[in-house]
């Protein structure tokens, strides 16, 4: 007889029939004449309780059975009187696949996060992180469904890139030399040409740039994949390796890329909301009283729009009403963690799209405002069409913009930012060859689990977390 998955038992109103179910224990109670069990097999956050009586089996038996030990149960299914619960199994038959002893790190109800995090490889067991990292993996069908439904094409870009245009002293390099025998010129500087690839090359920190050169052939590309980012900042909203989404779309102007963000987040939102119910019910018990109803809230409400020097104004209204920010906020400042969400969670209530920021504080793709604006009374420098979604709690969860289309303005910028030009000639190309409007956005995929599960630090949303020092399991 094939085992049924706990998922499938508890909808399950077949009752006098008989089942076999196998998973892992969770909580083992025993009253004198019956034992209780609570079965996990990962299917559900929810167990599936066996009843047990205690002269059909062996007391030695019963010993075994552990929290975290690994049981198959065969059983007949019936109605249960205990509340909460439709149904359980009268077992008829135990047999023990594993046995957990007392040092099993899960042991314990209520252990921290960071406790967890130095056994990340039993962690996945307990029921925060089954219900975490089902909502991850209903996330990414979402994504892959949204954007097939849309007409995109998932397009594959390089882990191993020789452009380091982006992320400057960001990037893990990839080398197959003999790091102890390093040959270098007269100058000092490394000889790559013995090198695997016979260049200094890295690990990618985003699969924008090829991206692009996907949607000029194919009209529009989402790509979804692993990203690496040597920033040794420690924050709970950064990871070293994360997984990161990013559309790019020819022909639309920056109304409908923030249309874009919009509404793709807005559907993976309503993805859970729909398809993970018991899972979140169970995080909003548990981590969040607030996440279901922030989430409802987010899928409700138009997402505001605003631009950079409307935000500084703002800010700077607030500073004057008496707000402490630790960082300054003068027109051309990158805005700091505290100044966006202060704007969302203080001022808004709501997500954020920011939009037309100084050129100086973005990328070099960015598409170059026709106007400059005007900030008390006196024309600022120019801005560029980036457009990034601001949302309570995470703080930046998209960055994106529209493309500078113009080979002439895109060359200006890389010359003026000293990006090395060799590196970029087959990025120059899609400009040259039929160049088009286009735009696009990087979703981090973790921070999108992070708003989804009310959960705390991003080191909590992926199996198994890479930061600075980090690199276990
Ligand atoms: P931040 O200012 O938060 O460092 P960023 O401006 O460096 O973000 P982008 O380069 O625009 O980010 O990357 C696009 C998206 O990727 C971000 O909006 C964010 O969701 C995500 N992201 C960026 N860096 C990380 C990281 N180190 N770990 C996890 N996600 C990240
Ligand atoms: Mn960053």
């Amino acid at each position: 007889m094939k085992r049924t998955k706990v998922v499938e038992i508890l909808k399950s109103v077949d009752y006098g029939k008989e089942v076999i179910v196998k998973g892992w224990v969770r909580t083992h109670r025993d009253s004198k004449s019956v034992h209780f069990i609570a079965l996990n097999d990962g299917s559900t956050i929810k167990n599936v309780q066996i009843v047990a009586d205690t002269d059909k089996f062996d007391a030695e038996l019963f010993k075994q059975i552990t929290t975290g030990a690994c049981l198959s149960v065969t059983g007949v299914l019936t109605e249960s009187p205990a509340a909460g619960q439709s149904s359980e199994i009268q077992a008829t038959a135990i047999e023990i696949y594993g046995t957990c002893p007392s040092d099993y790190p899960m042991q314990k109800k209520g252990q921290s996060f960071e406790y967890m995090r130095q056994y990340a490889h039993m962690r996945l067991r307990t029921n925060t992180f089954g219900a975490v990292m089902r909502i991850r993996h209903n996330m990414a069908i979402a994504i892959h469904k949204y954007f097939h439904e849309h007409g995109y094409f998932y397009f594959h870009t390089p882990l191993i890139t020789a452009s380091d245009c982006e992320g400057a002293g960001q990037m893990f390099q990839v080398t197959t030399k003999n790091l102890y025998d390093l040959k270098k010129d007269e100058n000092g500087s490394i000889i790559y040409d013995d090198d695997f690839f016979g260049k200094q090359t890295s690990l990618t920190v985003s699969g924008q740039l090829e991206g692009e050169l996907g949607a000029t052939a194919l009209g529009q590309i989402y790509t979804f994949g692993p990203t690496f980012r040597a920033e040794n900042s420690n924050t709970p909203r950064h990871l070293a390796e994360f997984w990161m989404i990013e559309p790019e779309v020819c022909f639309i102007d920056m109304e409908d890329l923030m249309d874009l963000e919009e509404d793709f987040i807005k559907y993976c939102v309503k993805w859970a909301l729909d398809n993970c119910k018991d899972d979140l019910e169970f995080l909003n018990k548990m981590i969040d009283k607030g996440l279901i109803e922030r989430l409802q809230s987010v899928i409700k409400e138009d997402f505001v729009r605003l631009p950079y020097t409307k935000g500084i104004e703002i800010l700077q209204e607030a500073v004057k009403n008496g707000k402490k920010f630790e960082f300054p906020c003068n027109w051309g400042d990158d805005l700091a963690s505290e100044h966006e969400r202060y704007l969302v969670e203080e001022y808004f209530k709501k997500p954020v799209i920011m939009t037309n920021y100084p050129k100086a504080i973005k990328a070099f793709y960015m598409k170059i405002d026709e106007k400059k604006p005007i900030f008390n009374g006196k024309e600022m420098e120019e801005t560029v069409q980036g457009t990034d979604v601001l949302f309570p709690a995470i703080g930046e969860i998209i960055g994106g913009s529209v493309r500078e289309e113009s080979y002439d303005k895109l060359i200006n910028e890389i010359k003026s930012r000293d990006i090395p030009m060799k590196d970029m000639w087959w990025y120059l190309d899609t400009r040259k060859f039929g160049s088009c409007p286009h735009g696009g956005f990087g979703l981090g995929f973790e921070r999108l689990i992070l708003f989804v599960t009310g959960m705390q630090n991003i080191r909590d949303v992926i199996p198994f977390p890479r930061t600075p020092k980090t690199a276990d399991f």
